[in-house]
């Protein structure tokens, strides 16, 4: 028996929940337009949009927050987080910044010298993907096929697919390449792990053709926890241990400290020892984010942020962790609703391509289950599908987007396994009746970004 995968914390602090009857439920996602991004989230059960900025810090991060120094320059709480950061990433040099975003916005632009200049990555998250944009820079995914495929057990979908990395910088030409771009784990692709073995391959090539790597790091710690889980050679490892070996085949990363950080809003940026890079990012935060002793984050939440790196790399609090998201995956399993597999850091991915075949992906089949889900129990999921895709800019035809998720986004250290049991229930409840479900059409939607803010009709 391993009675370490229980939560290792009791709870001192509660936050009421309300189920809504039916009735309310199915009157609030009319009225949002049946885009749950509409609902108020006091209309909601159990709420997994999201894994970020949504977790519940311990009483010590609190006690941080009540320590907070809120110097403009040179604040206590800078230097404690400077120390977290050292101790746990290992890097020499460090800035905060409001959020992941944020040093994305001051890292990106000194990397990218031209316009037209390739950033490849394993699968980008689309914030990142639309930094590099925004400074002229073309995202390229080069993950490996198998991420596509859901049914097949592969330990790290999230692992670079190498031979498409070197032959398409041997294609383009290294200098044509901005930087190399590593997201542990690979949100966009499940929250699916990469392993170290492709992280060295991935180093070896980018030293070959004289590349930068940069570390997309928001979940790097339950990158460890697979590494250490799934990875030979790495079961006696310490967590600590296996981050820091990650980081050394880099030489920056980018962070928001909204997932594994565990706190509410935060993110930085780390350089190994580039000194150069170093000023330069100094010098971009203080117009942008902030003084490089703050950038962007209060004292108050470096504090919190010094405490959450070093709680989300204790082993007993990722068993845990990854834990509850498997015992939700194997319930739904259990019954053969199909789910990305294995299941990922941080969510679950239905994949509803799978779920409701009879829905066409431009009726978005994901959103139908995302919507039933709230009607059926109050939960709210995300779709990540050829909703959230769009259109093409050129064409203006609905892009037809490779998977059709809906994900559960598991919040840290929030729900219980209880919680767990009645989102796998109202999903087997719509099982049963899955092929009733029908697709959605517009009646309202905006130019860009639709799915945050668009209106839906069911088709009849
Ligand atoms: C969340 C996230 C970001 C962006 O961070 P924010 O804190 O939301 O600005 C970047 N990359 C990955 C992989 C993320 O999950």
């Amino acid at each position: 028996m391993d009675y370490r995968k229980a939560e290792p914390f009791k709870i001192k602090m509660v936050e009421p929940i309300k189920l809504i009857s039916k009735e309310e439920r199915e009157q609030k996602i009319i009225e949002a337009g049946y885009n749950q991004f509409a609902l108020k989230a006091e209309d909601i059960y159990i709420d997994l949009l999201t894994d970020s900025g949504t977790g519940a810090m311990s009483d010590r991060q609190w006690a941080g927050i009540m320590m907070g120094d809120e110097s403009y320059a040179g604040s206590r709480s800078f230097y404690n987080l400077e120390k977290s950061v050292h101790d746990i990433i290992g890097y020499k040099y460090f800035v905060p910044t409001h959020q992941g975003r944020g040093a994305e916005n001051v890292l990106f632009p000194l990397l990218i010298h031209n316009k037209g200049d390739y950033v490849l990555g394993n699968m980008h998250f689309d914030t990142t993907k639309a930094h590099i944009e925004l400074k002229g820079g073309v995202a390229v995914n080069l993950v490996i096929e198998d991420a596509f495929d859901t049914e097949k057990e592969h330990p790290f979908k999230g692992n670079f697919d190498l031979v498409a990395l070197e032959n398409f910088i041997n294609g383009k030409g290294a200098d044509k390449c901005a930087f190399i771009i590593v997201t542990i784990t690979c949100n966009s692709a499940g929250g699916q792990p990469v392993s170290m073995e492709n992280i060295k391959a991935v180093k070896k090539i980018a030293d070959k053709y004289s590349l930068k790597i940069v570390f997309d790091s928001a979940r790097f710690a339950e990158n460890a926890y697979f590494i250490k889980k799934r990875e030979n050679g790495y079961e006696n490892k310490s967590i600590t241990e296996i981050i820091k070996e990650m980081f050394e085949y880099g030489d920056m990363i980018t962070m928001s400290a909204k997932k594994d950080g565990i706190v509410n809003m935060g993110g930085l940026i780390a350089i190994k020892e580039d000194e150069k890079i170093y000023e330069q990012v100094r010098s971009m935060v203080v117009p942008i984010e902030g003084f490089p002793t703050y950038g962007g984050m209060s004292g108050r939440d470096m504090e919190a942020l010094a405490v959450g790196l070093r709680e989300v790399v204790e082993e007993d609090y990722l068993e845990y962790r990854i834990d509850q998201i498997e015992y939700l995956g194997q319930r739904l399993i259990d019954v053969g609703i199909p789910i990305q597999r294995p299941v990922g850091g941080h969510a679950v991915f239905v994949d509803c391509k799978k779920f409701c075949p009879q829905i066409p992906f431009n009726q978005f089949p994901a959103q139908a289950v995302c919507v039933e889900l709230y009607k059926e129990a109050g939960v709210r999921g995300v779709e990540i599908g050829s909703f959230l895709l769009g259109r093409d800019p050129e064409t203006g035809e609905n892009l037809e987007s490779p998977m059709e998720f809906l994900r559960l986004t598991i919040p840290r250290r929030v729900y219980t396994n209880r919680h767990m049991d009645v989102v796998a229930d109202a999903l087997i409840e719509i099982w049963k009746r899955r092929d009733m479900l029908k697709g959605f059409e517009f009646t309202y939607e905006p130019e860009v970004l639709r799915h945050f803010t668009a209106k839906l009709k069911s088709v009849r």
